[in-house]
């Protein structure tokens, strides 16, 4: 069994005009599926083409001889995530034990949302921001690349790729401007409570 690009969790246009359906078409259909493409190839006729992402991930992160294995599952664990984070139906909160456990850490949505844009803008290049549950304790990180919580010992709860592919065809340079967008209008504070839920 190969692995396969998961389905959208809505239509390719259904984020406009925050993320148009172009953006999709390429990030989704095109890089995504790359990633996809990629671990196939990397791993067939080997053990690693029956393990989870997860597994290849976990056994390739600290060898630098394994990189474009690393690399590439992380790549689509990551991305299909990103995907699960958005809703058309964002612009709400947490709420829940959720809101208690952001409001503990943060003080409040808002300083959460700050954090995470800090994280976003600050990260140079290309990457990921995250939340993430280490240690029991919510946190706000960045990843370089590929680099994912899977392997550094955190549940991760939401994600945002600051890729440049993320968000040059709606947003130019203004990766501010699309990080905003994102916690204001798309995150699915739902899937957020289910990670935090079932860690
Ligand atoms: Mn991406």
């Amino acid at each position: 069994m190969a692995f396969e690009l998961p389905k959208l969790p809505y239509s390719q246009d259904a984020l406009e005009p925050h993320i148009s359906s172009k953006t999709m078409s390429f990030h989704y259909g095109k890089h995504h599926q790359a990633y996809v493409t990629k671990i196939n190839e990397l791993t067939k006729d080997t053990p690693m083409a029956k393990h989870s992402l997860e597994q290849i991930m976990r056994d390739t992160a600290n060898d630098a001889a394994k990189a474009a294995l690393f690399n590439n599952a992380a790549q689509v664990w990551n991305h299909t995530f990103f995907w699960n984070c958005l809703t058309p139906n964002g612009g709400t909160g947490p709420s829940g034990e959720l809101a208690e456990r952001v409001k503990e850490a943060f003080g409040g949505v808002d300083k959460l949302k700050e954090e995470l844009k800090n994280a976003a803008v600050g990260q140079f290049g290309s990457g990921w921001a995250w939340l993430v549950v280490d240690g029991g304790k919510l946190k706000v990180v960045k990843t370089a690349n590929a680099m994912s919580p899977v392997v550094q010992n955190q549940t991760a709860l939401l994600t945002i790729d600051v890729w440049e592919h993320a968000y040059y065809l709606d947003y130019q340079n203004r990766r501010p401007d699309f990080v905003q967008t994102v916690l204001d209008k798309l995150v699915n504070w739902d899937f957020v409570a289910e990670n935090l839920k079932s860690r």
